[in-house]
């Protein structure tokens, strides 16, 4: 059956993946695609660490990693998991001991690849302490770091590779009885990464964590990241995201979001439809988006702005927002309300006007919601 019966062309038939919890966070199967980051401060320096975990969850980040190298950092982990706002992964390579640490520390999922910590008896010590604590783990695979006897094997990273290290890792996890666990199978590369993952999800009903590793800056890295991961999103492939930017971590959770936004996956805020602008604008499109932007960065209730220099398409974009404004003549625009022409405004006083009707709005959108709840 169409999901979408009146716009089949929007529908996106999500991969059956098993439901697992991330603290609080469900993962996987019906869950809504959860939105990642990871912290870039010195896990030890707590406070520094809160702040940019709490701007994250601010933001809108679902669940945030944090990097535990050391006993200092494991030590550090369990006050900022009593504090977190949202559910912390702890980030281990390597070091069994730093899995059990941060697991009775408190952290809600465990980042570490049992066949990189050595014998059985330390990947039964660390499965322990995950059952224990009630966390999970995510098996993340990446091309850059994959086992020796693989790139012997394969030559080069490669997909094939990348899956069979990770179902490597998944079997470990299942012989000790361990089954609360999600996989990545990352690259730099779009091709890669994109080929690893669609072949990662027809191997198994994990739930899959999506990332396109060392994207680069906020430009490049939001652009490739959209193209990597909006493409496997689109065919339904992914429960769980990270943009990785060489940039703020609350711009990784601002690209995700976007990401999810535009395919219809997650909403979340105001999304503003706006126009590149060109001779025929009635007003500064672009200034008033970049302010609009700002202003409007507080509301975090589900809606659509559109803000459309001129009669050419603002109409037709104001049928299919909450609220529109369209730029006219003699520095006057209409602005539209829930598709129909409401009233004039001044283009002096449209931002302040437009940031007031939207935070009206929102209120009412959210007593609607509770009502319905009620
Ligand atoms: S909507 Fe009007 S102002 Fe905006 S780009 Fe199109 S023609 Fe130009």
């Amino acid at each position: 059956m169409s999901l979408n019966p009146i716009r089949p062309w929007r529908n996106i038939e999500r991969r059956q993946s098993r439901k697992i919890m991330v603290g609080n966070v469900p993962v996987g199967g019906d869950a809504p695609i959860s939105v990642q980051t990871m912290t870039n401060t010195i896990t030890s320096d707590v406070r520094a660490t809160l702040d940019q975990v709490i701007r994250a969850a601010d933001a809108g980040a679902d669940i945030v990693r944090v990097s535990t190298p050391d006993v200092d950092s494991t030590v550090a982990l369990r006050e900022i998991c009593r504090e977190s706002p949202v559910p912390i992964v702890a980030d281990i390579h390597f070091h069994y001991k730093r899995a059990i640490e941060a697991a009775e520390a408190g952290a809600a999922c465990l980042r570490i690849n049992p066949g990189n910590i050595g014998d059985a008896k330390r990947v039964a010590e660390v499965v322990k302490a995950a059952k224990d604590h009630g966390c999970s783990i995510r098996i993340g695979v990446n091309a850059g770091s994959l086992e020796k006897h693989l790139l012997e094997k394969y030559g080069e990273p490669c997909p094939d590779a990348m899956v069979e290290s990770g179902l490597d890792h998944i079997r470990i996890l299942q012989d000790h009885d361990f089954h609360e666990f999600k996989i990545s199978v990352k690259a730099s590369d779009v091709f890669l990464a994109a080929a690893a993952y669609q072949q990662l999800a027809a191997a198994t009903d994990a739930p899959i964590h999506l990332g396109i590793t060392e994207a680069g800056g906020l430009t490049a890295g939001t652009v490739k990241s959209a193209v990597g991961l909006g493409s496997l999103l689109w065919f339904g492939i992914g429960d769980t995201i990270r943009v990785s930017l060489s940039a703020d971590p609350v711009e990784e959770v601002k690209v995700g979001y976007e990401i999810l936004k535009s395919l219809g996956l997650r909403t979340r805020g105001v999304q503003i439809i706006s126009c590149p602008s060109c001779a025929r604008q009635g007003f500064d499109v672009i200034k008033t988006v970049e302010k609009l932007e700002r202003r409007l960065e507080h509301i975090k209730t589900p809606m659509s702005l559109s803000i459309i220099g001129c009669v050419v398409n603002g109409p037709g974009e104001a049928l299919m927002t909450d609220i529109g404004f369209t730029g006219g003549g003699a520095g006057n625009g209409m602005v539209y309300m829930a598709g129909k022409q409401s009233h004039k405004m001044n283009n002096d006083q449209m931002i302040d006007h437009i940031v007031e009707l939207v935070e009206k709005r929102a209120g009412e959108i959210e007593a609607e919601t509770v009502k319905a709840a009620e």
